[in-house]
Parts: structure tokens; C-alpha cells; sequence
């Protein structure tokens, strides 16, 4: 393994719990099996807690370590985004501060990576500890649904923990979109990926920095800029209402006029115009998604914005 530079990114916010405990795991899995060439680029997003001081005397005391340090909390995919954006390496491994996903597979990533000739080896959770029912459920369907939706195929089961090369690196440079879905983009760029199953291990300490609001916008992310089929749905919703609307016409002349059966009553009209309103506004509203994230796109603002950068 002499041959390759490694850049290991770690993402970190809040993690003042866990930070010594997964630069000392990572570091001793770089050296012990002579991944001599490598640096290791925390990611500091925006934490309010002794996250950064402990990284500054970490970084100070290993030149290897890369500190970037963001002005506010931007969110795991920014913070991602900029450790593959500030890699130097021949190859990267996405890595997240908590050691759910164990720094000792790395030596058998890369063998993978050698073996196989291929540009990605993602991480597959076969098993996932610790985690909770309701978090195992809906990482299920989530992944079920952007399966089902998405025009790019995204593999089930599979977090941002994986190997990327220096081809990968260089074109995820050119993608300019401000709200990422990484693991998207990364399939969607194509080469050769291969998966790699291993077991998700419980979060060593501290809480998770995912709570059900921001899991809802990362898998609304998802969906959105990897489909457009929820606008098909509406529209395929839309004209079975149509088509069942006029044979309700159909059936309700026919009622008033050759039978004497006439229909008659209001609350089943009330219960069809508030079941179609929902779904009118339902629709609107997803249409407003859409249109919401291209106003985002337009502003064209950075994805993050960086208040020091060390060792660099
Ligand atoms: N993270 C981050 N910014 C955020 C939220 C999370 O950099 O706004 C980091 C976090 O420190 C961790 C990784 O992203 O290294 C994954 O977060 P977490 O483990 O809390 O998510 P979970 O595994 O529960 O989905
Ligand atoms: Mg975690």
C-alpha cells in the first residue's frame, strides 16, 4: 500500500465525545498497516462544543491532520462536500466522527479498490446496531422509495462511508449544485463501483446529529434532485380524477334524467371536494418544493463558508 496517498475526511459536529478516540483509531489504522502517505482532513462544522480546540491540539501535534473549520453549522453534506473538494489524494475515505463505521475496514477497502480496478467502494450496512426501530424503518423506505424513484440508480443501504479515487474526486469537483446528496452524485458520476458489506456498529458516545427534521430534508434532498416522478404521480393523480369525475357526470345525468333514483345528499359532495382539495394542495406544494430548490440553485450562494483553515 506504499504506493497510494490517502485522504481519510471526517465530518464532525459536536462530537467533543468521540474526537480523541476516532483520530487515535484512525491514525493507528494508518500506521499499523503502513499507510505511510496519507492525511486526515476534519471537517469542523460549525460546533459548539470543544469539538474545534480538541482538533486545533490534535492538528498541532500531527502535521498529517488538516483542519477546516467552517463559520457556522452548514450540515453533513457541506462538510463532506468540502473534505472531498480540499483532498489531495490518490484516493479518499469518507468517514463519519462517531465510529459507527469502524476505521479497521480501511486496509480491506483498499484492497478491494486495487483488486477490483474500480473507481468507488461503498460501504453496504448489513447489519445496523444500535440504532433506533424507528431510524432502522425509515432508513429502510427511504432507501426502498429513492430506489423506486430515482433516475440514477442509488444503491440500498449505503451512507457516505466509502472510497473514492482521484477521477471520482476531480468530476465531484465540477458539480456546482449547492444542496447535495452525495451518495446520489457519486453513482450518478458513473465509473466502475463496487459495494463492500460490512457491519454498522453502534455510535460510540454522544447523540445523533441527525434529528427527524433534518433526516426529513436530507431524504427530501434526495428525492427531489434525483427524481422527477413525484411530478408524474400528481399529474397521473390528476387525470384519474378527471376520468373519474366525468363518469360521476355520466352517472349522475343519467340518475336525474331515465331513472327515478336522482342523487341527492351534500356530504359526500363536502367529503370529494375536501379529499380533492388535498390533493390539489398537496401537489402545489410539492410543485413549490421544486420550485423552491431551483430558487436555491439560482442564488447560487457557496455551499459553506470557511473561517480558518490549518495545516494546509
Ligand atoms: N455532522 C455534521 N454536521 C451536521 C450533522 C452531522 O458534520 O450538521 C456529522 C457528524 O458529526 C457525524 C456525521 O456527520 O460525523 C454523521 O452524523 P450522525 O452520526 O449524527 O448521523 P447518524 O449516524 O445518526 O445518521
Ligand atoms: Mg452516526
Amino acid at each position: 500500500m506504499e504506493d497510494l496517498y490517502l485522504s481519510v475526511i471526517i465530518p464532525c459536529y459536536n462530537e467533543e465525545a468521540v474526537i480523541n478516540e476516532t483520530y487515535e483509531r484512525v491514525k493507528r489504522v494508518l500506521c499499523d498497516n503502513g499507510i505511510n502517505r496519507h492525511e486526515i482532513i476534519f471537517i469542523n462544522d460549525g460546533s459548539r462544543d470543544e469539538t474545534f480546540n480538541t482538533l486545533k491540539m490534535i492538528a498541532a501535534a500531527d502535521k498529517e491532520v488538516k483542519l477546516v473549520d467552517f463559520s457556522r453549522n452548514f450540515g453533513h453534506q457541506p462538510a463532506v462536500t468540502a473534505g472531498i473538494h480540499f483532498a489531495s489524494g490518490d484516493i479518499a475515505i469518507i468517514i463519519d466522527a462517531d465510529l459507527q463505521d469502524p476505521p479497521e475496514l480501511f486496509p480491506a477497502m483498499i484492497e478491494v479498490y486495487k483488486k477490483e480496478h474500480c473507481h468507488v467502494v461503498y460501504g453496504v450496512r448489513e447489519e445496523r446496531e444500535g440504532e433506533s426501530w424507528m431510524k432502522k424503518i425509515t432508513a429502510r423506505y427511504f432507501y426502498k422509495l429513492i430506489k423506486n424513484l430515482s433516475e440514477t440508480p442509488v444503491p440500498l443501504d449505503t451512507g457516505d462511508f466509502r472510497l473514492i479515487d482521484k477521477a471520482i474526486i476531480n468530476e465531484f469537483k465540477k458539480i456546482t449544485e449547492s444542496n447535495k446528496f452525495i451518495r446520489g452524485i457519486i453513482s450518478w458520476i458513473g465509473f466502475k463501483q463496487v459495494p463492500f458489506y460490512y457491519k454498522r456498529n453502534e455510535r460510540l458516545a454522544g447523540k445523533t446529529k441527525y434529528p427527524v427534521r433534518k433526516m426529513i430534508r436530507f431524504a427530501m434532498t434526495g428525492i427531489m434532485y434525483f427524481s422527477k416522478k413525484p411530478l408524474k404521480i400528481c399529474v397521473t393523480i390528476g387525470l384519474f380524477c378527471t376520468v373519474l369525475a366525468l363518469f360521476l357526470i355520466l352517472y349522475v345525468l343519467y340518475g336525474y334524467f331515465f331513472s327515478d333514483k336522482a342523487v341527492s345528499g351534500w356530504a359526500s359532495t363536502l367529503i370529494i371536494v375536501i379529499f380533492f382539495s388535498g390533493i390539489q394542495l398537496v401537489s402545489l406544494g410539492l410543485v413549490a418544493q421544486y420550485v423552491a430548490n431551483i430558487f436555491d440553485e439560482v442564488k447560487n450562494r457557496p455551499e459553506y463558508i470557511i473561517a480558518q483553515k490549518i495545516n494546509f
